[in-house]
């Protein structure tokens, strides 16, 4: 089967690093017009840009702060001026900021769910009024197992993955009548700068899966890739768990 998504117009955001670096790389690779979008990485975000305009001139490279509506405004319409259409929306940009709920001040609390659940909000606000001219469209949201789960010293970042998981739903419900397919995916976990200092998630992670090989990455920018390309057309609403861990 040809999984094809070549000259789909796909905006990531956090794409400077991480998972959204990969998705953008590999998106590249398969001909699509990609969006990196960054906030604080602009090193990393110009040099990713560098590296995938040697191969596909369709790239554009976006400073936005997500939690920002004049940003997030400004970035769709960069983007519907140079593009004219938007057929992918990946909503990845996210952070963790942990500690014991005794311990965890008001701000961690406000900023997890701003970029994490806010910036969601407001950039499936814009981009979706695109779609909705265009009657197609695809949001993903990168959510997490672990808002459904919870973890101890995540309440911000749990609840804000559970909100995304409820908004998912929400959101397939309302633009399903303009052909919007709206879903979440749910990562286990994935070695990135989210969570590289903290070795004990890490064994935590090792020890519950249930596999030996780990292509948690990899494996999930091909689920990614499969459910944006016209090969799944009736498909909303969901939350896809991508994991092999033992509960
Ligand atoms: P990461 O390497 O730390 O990357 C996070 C990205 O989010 C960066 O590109 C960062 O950009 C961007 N970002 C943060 N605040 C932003 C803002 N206000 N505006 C725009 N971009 C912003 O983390 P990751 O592991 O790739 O995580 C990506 C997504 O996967 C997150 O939603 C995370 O919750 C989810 N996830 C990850 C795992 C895992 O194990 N890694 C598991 C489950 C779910 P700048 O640095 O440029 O600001």
């Amino acid at each position: 089967m040809i999984v094809d998504v070549s000259n789909k117009v796909v905006v990531i955001t956090g794409a400077s690093k991480g998972i959204g670096s990969e998705l953008a790389r590999t998106f590249a690779k398969e001909n699509s017009k990609v969006v990196i979008n960054y906030n604080h990485s602009e090193e990393k975000a110009h040099q990713l840009f560098n590296e995938i305009s040697e191969f596909n001139e369709n790239c554009m490279l976006i400073k936005a702060d997500i939690t920002n509506p004049s940003d997030v405004s400004n970035m769709y319409h960069e983007v519907v001026s140079k593009y004219g259409s938007v057929d992918i929306l990946i909503n990845n940009a996210g952070v963790c900021d942990d500690n014991l709920i005794q311990m965890m001040s008001l701000e961690q609390w406000k900023r997890v769910i701003d970029i994490n659940l806010t910036g969601c909000f407001l950039c499936s606000r814009e981009f979706s009024k695109i779609m909705i001219k265009q009657k197609f469209g695809k949001i993903i949201n990168i959510a997490s197992l672990k808002g459904q789960e919870g973890c101890v010293g995540q309440v911000n970042y749990t609840a804000s993955k559970a909100g995304l998981i409820s908004f998912t739903k929400s959101l397939a419900k309302e633009l399903g009548r303009y052909n919007i397919a709206v879903n979440a995916i749910c990562p286990g976990f994935i070695v990135t700068d989210l969570n590289r200092h903290n070795e004990k998630k890490k064994v935590v992670a090792q020890e519950r899966s249930l596999l030996a090989i780990d292509n948690s990455l990899g494996d999930l920018i091909k689920y990614i890739l499969f459910i944006s390309s016209d090969n799944i057309s009736s498909i909303s609403g969901q939350v896809f768990n991508l994991d092999s861990r033992a509960k």
